[in-house]
């Protein structure tokens, strides 16, 4: 097949691939998978939905041929599908993958890091909202300390993995780590990035008043530190990046909110059922795996993608922001398609 340049309706390419490889989590972040919602008799996907691994990478081979070049693994919390490692090592040996991510709460980073790393796994995104116990415990809702992830950090770094530090800001929830982290991960010199709270999903009662947008993140850090804002990597980067002028070492800012990157936005997403979406607000997806499991070959498939890409017209955040709220959409969850 041949390689192909793929643009949307706004001239948009295809380049980045999430995949989520699980719903399951083992936390209940009150802002993603709450308990009163995500509780016992939940009903996650049975196994027989998930993609296996071998239609994992037969549906990544053909998005590569289509101009994708990073992959980013995610959930639900990725570390509990069963063996993750041998699809890492599977994703490892496509031609043509520049990158390969995986985000994760890290508590299992203590147990699985090693195999990860072996199988050729070299960045971690770890999503940790406080370093203070109670606060962390109280909002991952399985009292889970923050101790312990802090440790699977350093044991991550330890390994040799290039890792990034993920904090989603809610106002009066954990805006009072916002400097305590800072300087945490300074010290650390590992680069510690703010996420706008999101009106993902409909099940986390996001509220605009609850959002700390970057410029007041950027006010508080800056009455404390000197930083200054780094040039963008490449088109589509999406977190804006500062740094500390006397370290060097780097906070960035995910700003969905306050200053929407929809016009650069590269990414496609598959559900762990295989289900394909081109944003993360979508309420609804293309079912690839039905394509996969009816028998249709790789040119069909491939065909099917290109369409879904070229007819691709979403622009979420920006139409919220003129909206000036959240649009009434009923949108998937973020544990479903993985943030
Ligand atoms: N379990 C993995 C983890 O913790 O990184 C991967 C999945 S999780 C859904 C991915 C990221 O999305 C996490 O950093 C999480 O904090 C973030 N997230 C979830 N809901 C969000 C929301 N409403 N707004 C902003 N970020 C959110």
């Amino acid at each position: 097949m041949k390689k192909d340049q793929v643009l949307d309706q706004r001239h948009r390419p295809l380049r980045d691939l999430r995949i989520s490889v699980t719903d399951r989590c083992n936390f209940r972040c009150t802002y993603c998978m709450p308990k009163e919602i995500f509780g016992d008799d939940y009903q996650f996907l049975p196994k027989d939905h998930l993609l296996t691994f071998e239609e994992i990478v037969e549906l990544t081979k053909i998005f590569v041929e289509l101009g994708v070049k990073k992959i980013k693994l995610t959930g639900g919390e990725p570390l509990l599908r069963k063996d993750v490692y041998k699809l890492i090592a599977m994703l490892s040996k496509i031609e043509g993958i520049h990158d390969i991510g995986l985000t994760t709460n890290g508590v299992y980073l203590k147990k699985y890091g090693s195999k990860l790393y072996e199988a050729g796994l070299r960045r971690l995104n770890i999503s940790l909202d406080a370093i203070d116990d109670d606060t962390f415990r109280r909002l991952n809702g399985r009292d889970v300390s923050a101790k312990t992830v802090l440790a699977n950090i350093d044991y991550a770094v330890s390994i040799g993995f290039s890792v990034k530090v993920n904090m989603v800001v809610q106002k009066g929830v954990n805006d009072h780590q916002i400097l305590p982290m800072t300087e945490y991960f300074k010290n650390k010199r590992i680069p510690l990035r703010f996420i706008e709270f999101m009106d993902v999903g409909n099940t986390n009662g996001w509220n605009m008043k609850d959002v700390l947008i970057k410029k007041d993140i950027v006010k508080m850090i800056s009455s404390v530190y000197s930083i200054e804002p780094i040039d963008e990597n490449y088109f589509g980067e999406v977190a804006k990046r500062y740094r500390h002028q006397d370290t060097g070492s780097e906070i960035g800012f995910i700003t969905s909110v306050s200053e929407p990157f929809c016009s650069s936005c590269t990414r496609a997403r598959i559900s762990s059922d295989g289900k394909l979406y081109t944003c993360l607000y979508a309420h609804e997806g293309f079912d690839l795996r039905d394509f996969i499991r009816s028998g249709k070959s790789p040119e069909e498939i491939k065909m099917a993608i290109e369409r879904v890409w070229q007819t691709r017209k979403d622009q979420y955040s920006v139409e919220r922001t003129e909206n000036k709220g959240m649009l009434n959409k009923n949108k998937i969850e973020m544990s479903y398609i993985g943030g």
